[in-house]
C-alpha cells in the first residue's frame, strides 16, 4: 500500500520514472474502481492530530484511502534496465574498431602481463655451440615490451646445464643474449641439489671443469665437498691409465681416504673424464658405507648417487647431438649390474623430473613477486624446449600431474636435438621453427583469449539484460 501526498494526486515514492507501459495497462492505470485517477481529484480530507489533542474518534476518522492499481504495486527495474543498456552500448563501442570487426582494446596495463609467463631451455633453444641462435635476441626483446601490444611478458630460464654458479651462467647467457639476467630467473640441472646441502656431511662432486663444481656445490652449503681428483692424489692406483696433471694435482686437497665416508654421490655436470669417474663412482657405490678400499659383500651398503639430469644427448656446435649425463648414468647403471647383479637406484634431477617444475613454478613466482610486483600464479606458462624426451615429456606430465596450478603449455623448436622428418616421442602442444617463432605464438594466443574472454562477457551482459527487461502484457 502506498501513502499518498497531501495533494492527494501522486503516489510518495513514484519518483522514478517508468519508461515501458502497455496501453492496457495506461488505461488501467486511468480507471480504478471507475474512477480516472488521471483526472483531477477533490482534494481528500487530511487533517494533523496533536498528540496532546487526539482522541479516539479522531484517530479513527483518517482521510480517504485509495488503493492504486495492481501492476503500480509491482516492484520495476526499468531504471537499472537502461542504464545497464547504456553501459553495454559503451562497452560495444569500445570494443568495435569501426569496420564491425571486434579487436581487443589495448591492455591497460602497458608494462607487464600478469596472466601468462615464459620458461625457456637454453642449449638447442637460445645458444648452440656458445653462441646465440640468430632469432634469440629479437625473442628477448619482444618479451621485454617490443611487441605491437606494448607489453612485458616475465620469464625464467630453466636448462639441464651445469658446472657453473648461477650467477656466472646469467653472466655468459647476459652477455650472448644482449640483456640483464638474474640468478632470480635462472635454473640450471644442479640447482635443485642445493636444498640436499644439509641432508649429507661429506658428498662426492662429480663433472664440470677444474674445481668449478666443488665451489657451486659449497656455495650450495654442501660443508665437506671431495673430488675424483683429491682421490686420484691420495691414492694414484685408482686410474691405472690417467695421472692427475699439475694443475689438477695443485687444486686437489690432501686427505686421508681410508678414514673418510662419503654419504652421497652427486654428479653436477657432464664428466670430462667418463673412464676415472666411472671407475671411483663403482668403487663407492660397492663399497661398505662410503669408505673406499672396502667392498660389500652384498651391494647394499655404497652410497646413493644423485644426477642433477638425465638427459642422453644435447645439441653442441657439433653438428649432430652429443652424448650427455644420461648417458653416463645408463652406461653406470649397465656395468653396476654386470658387476652386482643387481639394478641401480640412482636419483635424477632436472627436466622432466616434476620436482624440477614444481622448483621452476616457485622460482617463477618469487620472480614475478619481486620484480614485477605479482602476487598470483599466472594462468598459464609457455615452456619452449628443444629436447621431447625432457622439455615436452616434463612440460606435459606436469601439466597433467595435480602439482600444476597452470597450464603449462610445452612448444618444441626446431633449432636443437629436433631432426626433421622425426616424429617426436613426446607430442608438443606446438612445433615452430625457432624461440622467435615461439614468444609470437604464445603472445598472440593470449591476446586472442583476452579478446575472445572480452566478448563473452559483452555477451552475457547483454544476454542479463535482455532476460531483466520487463515483458509488456500484450
Ligand atoms: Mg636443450
Amino acid at each position: 500500500m502506498e501513502l499518498w501526498n497531501e495533494q492527494g494526486t501522486k503516489p510518495l515514492d513514484a519518483s522514478k520514472p517508468q519508461l515501458w507501459e502497455s496501453s492496457s495497462q495506461r488505461e488501467a492505470s486511468r480507471m480504478t474502481d471507475g474512477k480516472d485517477l488521471l483526472s483531477p481529484q477533490p482534494r481528500p480530507t487530511v487533517r494533523r492530530l496533536s498528540s496532546a489533542t487526539a482522541d479516539f474518534k479522531g484517530l479513527n476518522i483518517g482521510p480517504h484511502v485509495v488503493v492504486p492499481p495492481k501492476h503500480m504495486d509491482s516492484p520495476s527495474n526499468a531504471h537499472e534496465t537502461a542504464a545497464a543498456l547504456e553501459l553495454a552500448k559503451h562497452r560495444l563501442k569500445d570494443l568495435d574498431s569501426g569496420d564491425g570487426v571486434v579487436t581487443p582494446s589495448t591492455p591497460p596495463e602497458t608494462t607487464t602481463t600478469d596472466s601468462y609467463a615464459f620458461a625457456f631451455d637454453i642449449d638447442g633453444v637460445l645458444i648452440r655451440g656458445g653462441k646465440p641462435i640468430p632469432e634469440a635476441v629479437e625473442a628477448m626483446k619482444v618479451l621485454n615490451g617490443q611487441n605491437e601490444y606494448g607489453i612485458k611478458v616475465p620469464y625464467i630460464f630453466l636448462t639441464n646445464g651445469g658446472g657453473k654458479t648461477e650467477q656466472e651462467r646469467c653472466v655468459d647467457l647476459s652477455r650472448q643474449l644482449e640483456l640483464e639476467i638474474s640468478p632470480g630467473q635462472f635454473i640450471c640441472g644442479h640447482t635443485p641439489m642445493r636444498e640436499m646441502a644439509q641432508k649429507y656431511k661429506t658428498v662426492l662432486v662429480v663433472g664440470g671443469e677444474g674445481e668449478k663444481c666443488r665451489l657451486v656445490a659449497e656455495g650450495y652449503g654442501f660443508r665437506d665437498v671431495v673430488t675424483p681428483g683429491d682421490i686420484m692424489k691420495d691414492n694414484d692406483r685408482t686410474t691405472p691409465f690417467r695421472r692427475l696433471t699439475d694443475q689438477e694435482t695443485q687444486n686437489s686437497r690432501v686427505r686421508n681416504f681410508g678414514e673418510t665416508e662419503i654419504e652421497a654421490i652427486f654428479v653436477f655436470a657432464d664428466s670430462r673424464h667418463w673412464g676415472d669417474d666411472q671407475q671411483i663412482i663403482i668403487d663407492l657405490l660397492t663399497s661398505k658405507n662410503g669408505r673406499l678400499g672396502t667392498s660389500s659383500e652384498n651391494y647394499d651398503e655404497g652410497p646413493p648417487i644423485y644426477f642433477s639430469h638425465n638427459d642422453l644427448i644435447w645439441s653442441a656446435a657439433h653438428e649432430h647431438t652429443r652424448l650427455g649425463m644420461g648417458a653416463l648414468r645408463s652406461s653406470l647403471e649397465a656395468i653396476y649390474k654386470s658387476i652386482t647383479g643387481k639394478d641401480l637406484v640412482s636419483t635424477a634431477f632436472g627436466k622432466p623430473q616434476l620436482g624440477t617444475f614444481q622448483f621452476a613454478t616457485r622460482l617463477l613466482q618469487q620472480w614475478r613477486k619481486d620484480t614485477h610486483g605479482i602476487n598470483k600464479p599466472p594462468e598459464t606458462v609457455y615452456f619452449v624446449g628443444d629436447t621431447p624426451e625432457s622439455d615436452i615429456r616434463g612440460t606435459n606430465e606436469f601439466n597433467e600431474s595435480k602439482l600444476s596450478e597452470n597450464d603449462w603449455y610445452s612448444i618444441l623448436v626446431r633449432t636443437g636435438v629436433f631432426k626433421e622428418g622425426t616424429k617426436p616421442r613426446y607430442t608438443p602442444r606446438i612445433t615452430v621453427n625457432n624461440v622467435l617463432d615461439a614468444v609470437n605464438h604464445g603472445i598472440k594466443r593470449e591476446m586472442s583469449k583476452a579478446s575472445k574472454a572480452q566478448a563473452k562477457n559483452t555477451e552475457e551482459a547483454i544476454d542479463e539484460i535482455v532476460d531483466g527487461v520487463p515483458v509488456g502484457d500484450e
